[in-house]
């Protein structure tokens, strides 16, 4: 036995692994990485894999990036933790201020948590909180888009629509209400992407007509549907969503989990909603809440956040505790995880990424594009900054596990969301990196359907 199936097999017996159904682990065997390198991992054969999906959405500029790394480094040897209930320390405040200002100010006020999950449950703990302080206690609801993705525990199921993560825990889950998604795939043939969204909205305002004195809030991905599919939609839908929740006075949570960070191709996705936030005339129009997650640490360390209004702040501040938000978690605002965003931050603005990811979403998508655009298995082939994807038709029982083994063998990391193979590498793959994922793609495919 090698050391690296020894390992496989500890593992399999110790570790019980996230998103899988563990008897699969028969037929497929674990990836034992040992190292991490840009976008690349290495695995205990010395095995080179291109990490397509930026290892789960997380990782911005690679692994083991020696400026993140740095800076956790200098934090470890100062402060590694201490709690944040009556303390505080420089990078949590920094942190805030930061982000504070990539909204223009209008989110200045920032709960931590560590997984994407928790975030959700605060933001909506915290919209049902304020209107229950402001005296409409009855406002209890929440709407969220068919095929939403908020994360999986029991709290933040209540808006998660994805079937094979709910249906077991129905019993548990206090179900909101899906409203149709804006999907721009559903357009009809004599639809635009604009038209669908429009149709979607009128169908969020019949909901929000109907049920306003009991929703507290509306919580959506913002232009892309992560989970879902790589779901992706027009911007118009969340201009007119945040005007119907402005008009029957319901509060917009936007889920930038997996779209903030760059993702889209701004720093906030939703600034293509309501401009750059530090432009003069960028005054309305922005979500009541913010959730961040997954690229904030630059994908180092677990850490979630919420930002939110002076307005919904106000509505907490108090004499009495019970107006209070009391929720906690024990590694709320821990010291390293606020320095890996930090030094996240300043790799944005010292190497001007945003910029730079135009470029790369270009080649991203002309590769795509010279490879996918005739191919006759593909549809719906789609961009949306730093992600891509396209469905597969006809796809064969098994096909993701059979594109993501024979992506494996071929150097590439990719894992299909049932048919839909999507990209979303870091922001730190070059022109050949790009090449050598999309020849991946292709040969990985041929293989899934043959
Ligand atoms: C990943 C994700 C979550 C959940 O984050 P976890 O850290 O996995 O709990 C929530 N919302 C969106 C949009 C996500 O992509």
């Amino acid at each position: 036995m090698t050391s690296a199936d020894d390992l496989l097999a500890r593992s399999l017996a110790a570790v019980w692994h996230p998103c899988t159904q563990m008897k699969q682990h028969e037929i497929l065997p674990l990836v034992p990485i040992v190292r991490g390198e840009g976008p690349w991992l290495i695995d205990a054969e010395g095995r080179r894999l291109l990490d397509g999906i930026s290892s789960w959405w997380v990782n911005l500029f690679g692994h083991c990036n020696p400026r993140i790394n740095a800076a956790i480094k200098a934090q470890l040897d100062t402060l590694e933790h201490a709690m944040l209930a009556g303390f505080t320390h420089e990078p949590v405040v920094a942190l805030s201020e930061r982000l504070s200002a990539l909204t223009g100010h209008r989110l200045g006020h920032a709960f931590y948590a560590s997984d994407g999950a928790s975030a959700t449950e605060i933001a909506l703990k915290m919209s049902v909180h304020c209107w229950r302080n402001r005296g409409e206690p009855g406002k209890t609801r929440f709407l969220s888009l068919a095929g939403s993705y908020h994360g999986e525990t029991v709290g933040a199921l209540a808006v998660t629509d994805v079937a094979i993560f709910r249906d077991a825990y129905a019993p548990l889950v206090r179900s909101g209400t899906t409203v149709p998604t804006p999907d721009a795939r559903l357009a009809s043939a004599d639809e635009t992407p604009v038209d669908l969204a429009r149709r979607a909205a009128a169908a969020l305002e019949a909901e929000l007509e109907a049920r306003h004195h009991e929703i507290a809030a509306l919580i959506v991905e913002p232009l892309v549907q992560g989970a879902a599919g790589m779901v992706m939609y027009d911007a118009e839908y969340l201009r007119l969503a945040r005007a119907l929740c402005d008009r029957y006075r319901v509060h917009l949570i936007a889920d930038e989990i997996a779209v903030g960070c760059g993702r889209t191709g701004s720093f906030f996705a939703w600034e293509q909603v309501a401009g750059r936030a530090d432009q003069p005339d960028a005054g309305t129009g922005w979500p009541d809440f913010v959730c961040l997650s997954k690229g904030i640490s630059g994908g180092y360390l677990p850490l979630s956040l919420v930002l939110t209004t002076d307005d919904v702040y106000r509505a907490f501040y108090d004499d009495s505790a019970s107006r209070a938000f009391l929720h906690s978690h024990s590694y709320t605002g821990n010291p390293l995880a606020c320095r890996a965003a930090l030094a996240t931050l300043d790799i944005f603005t010292e190497d001007g990424v945003l910029e730079a990811n135009r470029t790369r979403a270009r080649w991203l998508g002309d590769a795509l594009q010279a490879r996918f655009g005739d191919h006759p298995a593909v549809r719906h082939l789609r961009q949306t900054g730093m992600i891509a994807a396209f469905d597969v038709a006809d796809a064969p029982a098994g096909f993701a596990r059979r594109f993501f083994a024979a992506g494996l063998d071929l150097g590439v990391l990719l894992r299909p969301i049932g048919d839909t193979v999507y990209f979303m590498p870091p922001y730190v793959v070059g022109e050949t990196e790009i090449a050598h994922l999309v020849d991946g793609a292709a040969a990985a495919l041929d293989a899934a359907l043959a």
